[in-house]
Parts: C-alpha cells; sequence; structure tokens
C-alpha cells in the first residue's frame, strides 16, 4: 500500500492535468499550481491529434540533413539555427547521435508501447461524462502525387506490423476527394488511419481542468512556482507567488519548463524547445478530417467554426516570436492543398496566430521518472510533439509508479538519468 497522501502538481498544461486527474482517482489530496490558465501554453494552440500511428521520435534517419536543408528553402516549415543560441549546439550533438535506424526503430517500439493504451484515458473520461470531444475521423494523409502517397504508405508498414490500423492501399483522386471534398485538386492521392482521433486540446484541458475542481482538486491558477525546499532526500515545500504550499510528494509537469525547476533540484534534464506555431481559419468550409498535407510537415484540423492550420519545428532561441517566413510557408502549403482556403491573408491578420514551445528531449522520448536522488519528487515531460495524445498513459503510468514504488515496464525507457 502507498504512504502517500497528498500531492502538489507543477503546471496545468495537458500532461500535468491528466496527471492529476489519476492522482485524484487514487484518492490523493491533489494541487495543481499553474502559473497562466489550464491549458494555456504548448497544450492550446497545437493540433490535438490522438494518433498512436505518428507515435515515433522526432530524431530519425535523414532528419539532420533534412533540418538543415529545408532550413533554406521557401516554403519550409522546418529550420534549425544555432547561432541563435549556440548553448544549443551539444544539444543538437546528442539530437543528431540519435538519428540512426536503430535508434528510431527502438525509440518507435518503446513509444509505442506507451501510445497503445492511448485512447483508454479519453474514453474513461467520456464514460464518466465528462464532455471533452473526441472525434472519431481518422487521419488523412493528403498527397499530390501518387508516387509520395505511396511511399508514405510503405514508411509506415512498420506501425502496420506492429498491429495498428494502417491501411493496405492509397487511394486514387476520386476516392480522396469523395471522402474529403475539401481538398484541392492538387491532391491526387493519399491514405486515412481511420483509427487515429482527435481533441480540441484547449477545450479539453479546459473541460479537465474543470472536472478535476469539481471532484475537489486544487487548482492555482495565475500563481508561479519560483523554488522548491528540500531536506533530508525529500521534497518539502514549493515557493509560489501565492505562498508556500507543502508538498508530501511533487510532480512537476511544466512543459519545458521542467528543465528549469528539476535544476533548481540538482537534476539536469537536456530540453530545447521546438518551436512551432498555428492559426485559425474561420471557415464554413473546414475539412471534416484532420489532414496531414504530405511531406510538408503542415497540417490541419478541423475545430468548431472553422479549422487550424499547425506546423513548423524551429529549433532556434526559445522564445515565442513569430517567425512570418514559416508562417507565410505554411499559409502557401495549407492554400495548395485546400480548395477554401482565403487568398491574400497577411500575416498579421491571421486569426489565433500561436507559437508554442515543444518540449523536447534529444532521445525524441519523454522524461517520465522521479528526479534522482529525492525520494518524493517526479517529472512528467519531454512529449515533443506528442504531449496531448500522450498525456493520459503518461498521467497513469506516472500514477501507478507512484502508488506502488515499481517502475512499470512501460516506462523503464524514460528514465531521468539516461542522458
Ligand atoms: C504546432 C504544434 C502542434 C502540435 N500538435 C500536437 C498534436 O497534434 N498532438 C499532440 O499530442 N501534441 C502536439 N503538439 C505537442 C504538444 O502541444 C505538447 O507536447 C504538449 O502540449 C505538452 O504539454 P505539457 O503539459 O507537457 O506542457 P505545457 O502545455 O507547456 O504545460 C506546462 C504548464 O506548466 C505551467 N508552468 C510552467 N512553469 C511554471 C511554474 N514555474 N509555475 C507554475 N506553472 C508553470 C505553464 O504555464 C503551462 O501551462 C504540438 C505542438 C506544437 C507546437
Amino acid at each position: 500500500m502507498s504512504a502517500l497522501s497528498s500531492v502538489t502538481v507543477i503546471g496545468g498544461g495537458a500532461v500535468g492535468l491528466a496527471t492529476a486527474y489519476y492522482l485524484r482517482k487514487a484518492d490523493l489530496d491533489v494541487t495543481i499550481i499553474e502559473s497562466g490558465r489550464p491549458g494555456c501554453s504548448t497544450s492550446w494552440g497545437n493540433g490535438g491529434w490522438l494518433s498512436p500511428v505518428l507515435s515515433i521520435p522526432t530524431p530519425g534517419p535523414g532528419v539532420p540533413r533534412m533540418g538543415v536543408a529545408e532550413s533554406f528553402q521557401r516554403d519550409s516549415a522546418v529550420a534549425i539555427r544555432p547561432l541563435t543560441a549556440p548553448s544549443m549546439i551539444p544539444w543538437l550533438l546528442r539530437f543528431a547521435r540519435h538519428c540512426t535506424r536503430s535508434s528510431f526503430e527502438s525509440g518507435s517500439a518503446r513509444l509505442g508501447a506507451l501510445s497503445r493504451e492511448m485512447f483508454d484515458g479519453f474514453d474513461e473520461l467520456a464514460d464518466l461524462g465528462v464532455p471533452v470531444e473526441v472525434p472519431r475521423k481518422g487521419n488523412l494523409r493528403a498527397c499530390l502525387t501518387e508516387a509520395e502517397a505511396r511511399h508514405q504508405l510503405a514508411e509506415l508498414a512498420p506501425m502496420r506490423a506492429a498491429g495498428y490500423a494502417v491501411p493496405t492501399r492509397i487511394m486514387g483522386h476520386e476516392e480522396i476527394h469523395e471522402l474529403e471534398p475539401e481538398l484541392s485538386d492538387q491532391v491526387r492521392s493519399g491514405f486515412n488511419l481511420t483509427e487515429e482521433r482527435h481533441v480540441d486540446p484547449g477545450a479539453f484541458c479546459n473541460t479537465l481542468a474543470e472536472y478535476l475542481v469539481k471532484r475537489g482538486v486544487r487548482l492555482h491558477t495565475g500563481t508561479r512556482v519560483t523554488a522548491v525546499h528540500a531536506s533530508g532526500g525529500r521534497v518539502t515545500a514549493v515557493e509560489t507567488t501565492g505562498g508556500q504550499v507543502r508538498a508530501d510528494a511533487l510532480v512537476i509537469a511544466a512543459g519545458l519548463d521542467t528543465r528549469r525547476i528539476a535544476a533548481w533540484l540538482g537534476a539536469r534534464l537536456p530540453m530545447r524547445g521546438g518551436k512551432g506555431y498555428s492559426f485559425f481559419v474561420p471557415s464554413e468550409h473546414s475539412p471534416a478530417h484532420p489532414l496531414y498535407l504530405s511531406h510538408t510537415k503542415v497540417g490541419v484540423t478541423p475545430l468548431k467554426g472553422g479549422y487550424r492550420v499547425l506546423g513548423g519545428m524551429e529549433i532556434a532561441d526559445e522564445t515565442l516570436r513569430i517567425n512570418p517566413r514559416m508562417v507565410r510557408g505554411m499559409v502557401r502549403v495549407a492554400r495548395r492543398y485546400l480548395r477554401h482556403m482565403p487568398a491574400n491573408e497577411s500575416v498579421r491578420e491571421l486569426p489565433h496566430l500561436w507559437a508554442g514551445l515543444r518540449p523536447m528531449t534529444p532521445d525524441g522520448l519523454p522524461i517520465i521518472d522521479h528526479l534522482p536522488n529525492l525520494s518524493n519528487a517526479y517529472v512528467n515531460t519531454g512529449h515533443g510533439m506528442l504531449g496531448v495524445g500522450l498525456s493520459m498513459v503518461s498521467g497513469a503510468a506516472l500514477t501507478d509508479f507512484m502508488l506502488n514504488g515499481i517502475r512499470p515496464d512501460v516506462l523503464s525507457p524514460f528514465g531521468a538519468t539516461r542522458f
């Protein structure tokens, strides 16, 4: 039996809220400290894809070459700019070391084991009547040529072999337009990953936060953690802008900021922010499916009243400054693939133009563990491009670890001292 009775969670993004859900479900007294509002940071303007098939590490074979080459291309959604922050160079070198076939395959298998139960937590919320909408539209890959579609489908063959719903054939022009009439005529082929789902990520965070408060979780919004006190190998309290909060146990789920908070406790977590962008297109002509626009790294998520266009992977300084060149590239790509994407919108006028920093690790795997030398401090972070989809499974697995003191097998690749 666990001796835990109360837990403080730093961070009310998707990962912190999902962790709080499972801790509360285990009857613990839970306090969340969030410097803004629930889901206000990277968990807000992202794609909201719940995608077991695409749960693969960011570092992969060919990624460094592609990153460097695309940094100079006009429509590219990828940019690596080491000169904006030379301190990132050692991190980039570590990242590059993981861009091998074997590292990618083992990372994919490890993420696959975690993502296999991805939907369970979302289904559980639905069973409880928590009004999180999780449309089951799949994830439609839209390609400009059949050759491109065939190539991209072939890349997913290992996921099919692992038992995921990956189709065996591509669709032709007529079939894909019948399924998704909002695609432009330039789209000639593609395939649908039929079992993938999506959420409106901001709505997911808000709804989950409201539910948690109803269940007795204390949620301190607008409250920043400024220090963590530890003694005798245990965290004892956190200092916040609203006063001190006692902590029997601590979970740091502060996205990229976890790096800084863990450093206060002597743990070096090698994380970098991978900046991405999104904007909203209010429209009566929203596609019905989430779309992955071929090799462009640009995606589209249908939301209430329109759709969100998302993309970009910029490894540079870690500000939220908007890079208009990248956003213009996303607009051009979306216009090429979507029939009714409005023309002549200047970047400044795009509604809900947003930037977020994905919490990235050099091996592309999350960090879900206790911190070294502290028996009651845990981290749940580093989910990179996958934090919304993996939020519930990560929260469930960490809670299991905290309650039983035995690390579940599924978490063994995600240790804090593996780097
Ligand atoms: C363009 C883009 C598209 C994406 N698309 C998808 C997708 O389709 N599917 C998917 O699964 N993932 C996607 N992601 C990734 C996903 O957004 C992240 O992995 C996820 O949001 C990380 O959640 P988090 O809770 O760890 O971090 P965050 O959302 O950053 O939450 C951390 C919280 O901690 C709070 N905090 C930080 N420091 C402190 C402090 N000192 N005191 C108190 N509070 C603090 C912050 O305010 C914040 O709310 C995308 C990301 C981007 C940029």
